[in-house]
């Protein structure tokens, strides 16, 4: 492991180092990605010199640049990177730090000792927490249609994914070819776990397994919406919506699905506590060439009905003032969206009685759901 050098500048500008550190690489930190051995190595510095650099401002210095896109000071925490990295970023953001980008050129005057590393000084715990960790994975996704183990055999055998677990591991070159543009560009982000490789907390899945993922999230049809959502928490791969679009696109039970009115969650009105309080109104019919005035009282359940042979909002006034004048006035009244309820006419009716008015959402009838169902389930003459 890369060795760390605790240094002071002196007021010459010369650097003065008080300390070294470096250490080996744990078994399973062996098996880290670059980015990530790389990230280590200034945790590892961060937290040995812990004591020196709590409270004081310090400045690091990499000559990997990527981790000054991770770790860099006043960027956000880095949602998309591997989990590890953004454990760390938040360690770090308890620093107050400024991170420097040197090339290892420059750099190498740290290196001397790190050909000489100390033998591993990691707690002994690390390793077999995470031995247990994939122990239970294991075991908790036995019936799972498709584990980490056949997904990092695909991904050995398959021509670009192959390549890209390569880079992860031991860096990118500059140059790469077009079938890994896609790759390159998240390259701080990409990471590998069991001979996987994940971007962010994905798992990209090679060619030969893709229609066998398109497959599973399509059962049930869920339509593309949901399919999208589903994927996005699992799994990726260049291009993965479109393939997602065309499988929804193919396939009529999801196409259906797409069409079926958005769901509105169910307005719950809350219970009035006394008669009178809220009415619920709406129209039925024609039926046996009659319109009904149907009202609902939220309270008590008490239904009026009323034969109604004009709709304008001016015959519905002339209706509810009369019941009004018998029964008393209601605080409140829901109707739908019906012209007769939305014009100025009505409007003007209820703000002078003092009456608050709701209307249900658009297309959404559901909303008023007491007249409603009074009206569909044949419960008025
Ligand atoms: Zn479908």
């Amino acid at each position: 492991m890369e060795l760390e050098r605790f240094c002071n500048t002196m007021p010459t500008g010369e650097e003065c180092p008080v300390a070294y550190a470096s250490r080996t690489l744990a078994p399973a930190e062996k098996k880290y990605s670059q980015i990530e051995k790389e990230g280590l190595a200034l945790i590892f510095g961060v937290k040995k010199f812990h004591q020196y650099l709590w409270g004081r401002k310090f400045k690091m210095v990499t000559d990997h640049k990527p981790l000054l896109t991770l770790f860099g000071e006043h960027k956000s925490l880095p949602t998309m990177a591997a989990a590890r990295i953004q454990r760390w970023a938040i360690i770090l953001s308890a620093y107050d730090y400024h991170i420097e980008y040197c090339p290892s050129e420059k750099h190498s005057n740290a290196d001397g000792l790190s050909r000489v590393p100390l033998p591993d000084t990691t707690d002994v715990g690390t390793a077999a927490v995470s031995e247990n960790i994939h122990a239970l994975i294991a075991e908790h996704f036995e019936q799972a249609p498709l584990n980490a183990d056949q997904v990092a055999r695909v991904t050995r055998r398959d021509k670009v994914l192959s390549k890209v677990l390569k880079y992860v591991m031991e860096g990118w070159s500059m140059d790469v070819d077009e079938s890994l543009k896609a790759y390159h560009s998240r390259r701080n982000e990409l990471s590998a776990e069991r001979g996987c490789v994940l971007w962010g907390t994905r798992v990209i899945i090679p060619d030969r397994l893709r229609k066998f993922v398109l497959k599973e999230v399509h059962v049930g049809h869920p339509g593309i919406v949901k399919m999208k959502a589903l994927t996005r928490k699992y799994v990726w791969w260049p291009k993965v919506d479109a393939d997602l679009e065309q499988v929804s696109r193919a396939c009529e039970s999801c196409q259906m699905e797409q069409k079926a009115p958005r769901q509105v969650p169910l307005q719950h009105w809350e219970f009035p506590g006394q008669s009178w309080k809220r009415l619920h109104i709406d129209f039925a019919g024609p039926f046996q060439g009659h319109t009904f005035m149907i009202l609902v009282d939220a309270y008590s359940k008490w239904l009026e009905v009323f034969k109604m042979s004009s709709l304008t909002s001016q015959a519905t006034i002339t209706r509810l003032r009369r019941l009004f004048a018998a029964y008393g006035l209601p605080e409140h009244i829901v109707t739908d969206n019906g012209t007769q309820f939305t014009s100025v006419e009505f409007k003007n009716f209820i703000q002078q009685n003092g009456i608050l008015h709701s209307t249900s959402a658009p297309g959404h009838p559901a909303t008023n759901g007491l007249a409603e169902r009074s009206v569909t389930s044949g419960s008025f003459p």
